[in-house]
């Protein structure tokens, strides 16, 4: 299978040069040439199968040319098998009795308690797998609103020929989220405070691709949802639920950089029946704007208390664009060249149209958050963290059916302790593993909104 972009300007590339690039070279993001297809008996077939099993028969549509069965057979069991679970994914029911049925999709059982475990433990596997193959060093650089720096840090900290630099907005994560990133005691990691907020750092890694000659110097990649393997691997737990449930759900997913819910479209264009894709934002609500007025604008930053979706531009959506126009790169690297100059895109009425087909959105406040938090405990019992909270918040407001509603739990509570005890008056239980973030010795540097500061930094921190 050839990968192609976004922006129709890049050469066609393999699936271990996409995991090994990140961006295209173009400035666009990887999509398969053509999506692999599921027949509706194959995804039936899944019921019943392992989370690993379902998991090698859709990566290896994508991942087959470049990694033998061996291989990728022993990336996704050694993935997994740190996951608290054995069903690595759980559909755990909360209101079987309302209309079609309500369930949490628990995606937060990894080493860092967030969802990003999922497609971060596999990806750093197969990303040392192939670098290991074509030989040389490269250079990780990953903007984080609070998640994928942890789950990074957990897949990728201590391994050779790889230097990982992660910039987290300063003071807009929770302590849980900062201490999981800067105690990890590895030598290959280091922590950037950034003086701004996380479209800032998004930005900041952003130009240090476009400055390509450092960029090659350095063997500059990412490991940011841009990186198609994690979309590939997040397409999984959408037909593991849907087979668990044996009929199509609406997926309410909480959505920040529309990678998790684009995953969801992935999973539709390899021919699983989806009812809707629901996206829900917090305060930075610039993909319900989108969906529902038809401009896709990014507004000011918004603090909120569900820090891993405080994102303006979501980055993912240019995706989404791409299929929604009928896969015109040329549009698309216009729409986007026109979006960098101006931060607003009036989106078309035949893409709106083909967007409002698959994906509804609704967006949530802060106090909505807590009470959301504080309802679903005295109704259930059940504790919930903000991210969920939000998603929890849209589906309790999209129109009664009898389809199966099924929300995706992105991270465990004990990880935004703060929140979850303004709603309910107490600490949720904190597991072990977070636990012992909290009494080791933290490692970070502070820096402002510079990239020739942010230059310096990674050159003498990679001693060039
Ligand atoms: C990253 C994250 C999200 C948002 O996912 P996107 O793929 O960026 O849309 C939601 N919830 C949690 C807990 C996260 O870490």
């Amino acid at each position: 299978m050839q990968f192609i972009s976004t922006r129709g300007q890049a050469p066609r590339a393999s699936f271990s040069d996409v995991l090994l690039a990140g961006l295209a070279p173009d400035g666009g993001l990887y999509l398969p040439e053509s999506w692999p297809l599921f027949s509706a008996a194959e995804i039936a077939g899944f019921a019943g199968k392992s989370y690993q099993t379902v998991a090698y028969e859709i990566l290896s549509r994508f991942a087959g040319e470049s990694f033998t069965d061996a291989e990728l057979k022993a990336d996704i069991q050694a993935a997994y098998a740190g996951f608290e679970t054995p069903a690595i994914a759980p559909l755990r029911p909360i209101a079987p009795s309302s209309n079609g049925g309500q369930y949490l999709l628990e995606l937060f059982h990894g080493p860092t308690f967030a969802f990003k475990d999922i497609a971060l433990q596999i990806l750093g596997r197969l990303f040392a797998r192939a670098l290991n193959r074509r030989g040389g060093k490269v250079t990780i650089v990953a903007a984080t609103s609070g998640d994928t720096g942890s789950a990074a840090i957990a897949a990728l900290g201590g391994l050779a020929n790889i230097e990982v630099f992660v910039l987290h907005p300063r003071g807009r994560v929770s302590d849980v989220q900062r201490r999981q990133m800067t105690t990890s005691g590895h030598a290959n990691v280091h922590n950037i405070a950034l003086e701004g907020s996380f479209d800032d750092a998004q930005g900041l890694v952003k130009d240090l691709f476009a400055q390509t000659e450092f960029a090659k110097a350095i063997g500059l990649t990412a490991v940011n949802s841009i990186n198609f393997a994690r979309i590939a691997a997040q397409a999984v737990y959408y037909f593991t639920a849907t087979a668990a449930l044996g009929k199509p759900a609406t997926f309410v997913v909480p959505t920040g950089n529309f990678g998790d819910i684009f995953a969801g479209e992935a999973a539709m264009r390899m021919g699983l029946n989806v009812a809707r894709l629901v996206i829900a934002t917090n305060a930075n609500d610039i993909m319900a704007r989108a969906l529902n007025d038809g401009v896709y604008a990014s507004g000011v930053s918004h603090a909120t208390l569900s820090p891993s979706m405080d994102i303006q531009v979501a980055s993912n959506f240019e995706r989404a664009l791409f299929e929604a126009c009928g896969r015109d790169g040329e549009w698309v690297a216009g729409a986007m060249s026109d979006f960098a100059k101006t931060r607003k895109l009036v989106l078309p009425a035949l893409v709106l149209q083909a967007l409002r087909a698959r994906y509804s959105a609704y967006a949530c406040n802060d106090d909505d958050t807590i009470a959301t938090i504080k309802a679903v405990a005295a109704e259930t019992g059940q504790v919930i963290d903000p991210h969920t909270a939000v998603a929890m918040h849209a589906a309790r407001r999209i129109p009664a059916s009898a389809t199966p509603t099924v929300i995706l739990s992105t991270a465990h509570a004990a990880k935004f302790p703060d929140a979850v005890a303004r709603a309910i008056g107490r600490n949720p239980a904190m597991p072990q593993g977070l636990k012992k973030v909290m009494d080791l010795p933290e490692k970070l540097d502070i820096l402002p909104n510079d990239l020739t500061l942010l230059r310096q930094f990674i050159s003498s921190r990679l001693a060039l």
